[in-house]
């Protein structure tokens, strides 16, 4: 099949995967009253989703993998070049999974990968657009280890837009703010109850839940947390539990310097900066209910847990 052809159709079924998942979020919302416009979302539409993965995926396409496809010859290990596509496509489905539990388990084990994966736990309110808030470095990481063998290994160029079409839809069907029960399924895909759990901030699943899409790995190595409620509901529930700055680039700045993002306000050019983002979008809000800025409109009931402090987390961290 053409690629054109190919990229229309993965196109076409993004978009109603994303059309299908945010009326499941209306329908059958796993935290109820969490808003379209939530807290983060602008800086997790315009900066991670769309400029940050536009100029990352022409960095470790074009200046990390090509490089190192071009300069050596690969021909010997291509062992996957004469397998069917959909073969090709579940071999590095699963084997690039496993590779990312068992990273995203030292990350959070390491105080130094931490500071590459705080930015992913930022979030005080999760949903379907929330998987796109990962720190640069991370999709470096991650993503070159992904694409690189699929290039390397001579895997048939329909596979990458088939791959990069599963990533987008596992990552907003588990960050998705829904309600849904897979049955025994759940056992081996992962689902938003397990993930949204790894975004609770509690002691009890800071070191479990690590699966992107299958969730067999947290089952098979005795890391899955269910309780089988939800988290509470309150801002101290989510997230992180510790201050964390609003700002795309002031995040990244964060996990190389610790700052207080409110004392940079007294600087005059900063405040301005900080300001601007919110000052244009009151204007195009004007129009709309300004109700939806307010972040934390949400108040029910917590559920009694073991709310995660900074310093407990820098204590479990090594
Ligand atoms: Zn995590
Ligand atoms: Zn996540």
């Amino acid at each position: 099949m053409p690629q054109e052809k190919l990229l229309t159709i993965t196109t076409t079924i993004l978009v109603l995967w994303v059309i299908m998942i945010i009326t499941l979020e209306r329908i059958i919302p796993y935290r109820k009253g969490l808003k379209f416009f939530r807290e983060g979302f602008w800086i997790d539409l315009v900066w991670y989703t769309l400029i940050q993965s536009y100029f990352l995926k022409i960095f470790i396409f074009d200046y990390l993998i090509a490089p190192v496809q071009h300069h050596f010859n690969w021909s010997a290990i291509q062992f996957v070049k004469n397998w069917p596509v959909a073969v090709q496509v579940l071999f590095f489905l699963v084997t690039h999974d496993l590779y990312i539990y068992l990273f995203h388990r030292l990350q959070h084990r390491s105080k130094l990968l931490w500071r590459t994966h705080e930015a992913h736990h930022s979030g005080k309110e999760v949903d379907f657009l929330s998987g796109s808030r990962s720190h640069i470095v991370e999709i470096i990481i991650n993503q070159t280890i992904e694409f690189a063998p699929i290039i390397l290994l001579g895997a048939d160029p329909a596979v990458i837009p088939i791959k990069a079409l599963l990533d987008a839809m596992f990552g907003m069907f588990i960050h998705g703010n829904i309600r849904v029960n897979l049955g025994k399924l759940k056992y081996i895909i992962n689902t938003p109850e397990l993930h949204l759990w790894h975004h609770a901030n509690y002691i009890e699943v800071f070191h479990a839940n690590f699966a992107t899409k299958f969730a067999i790995w947290d089952h098979l190595l005795g890391t899955a947390y269910n309780p089988g409620h939800a988290p509470g509901n309150e801002r101290e529930n989510w997230g992180l539990g510790y201050e964390y700055p609003r700002d795309y680039f002031l995040q990244h700045a964060f996990s190389v310097k610790r700052f207080d993002e409110n004392k940079l306000l007294k600087y005059k050019w900063f405040d301005r900066y900080y300001n601007l983002r919110p000052a244009l979008l009151s204007v195009f809000f004007k129009l709309w209910k300004k109700d939806d800025l307010k972040p934390d409109a949400i108040h029910q009931p917590g559920i009694s847990k073991t709310i995660l402090t900074h310093q407990q987390q820098e204590e479990i961290l090594q």
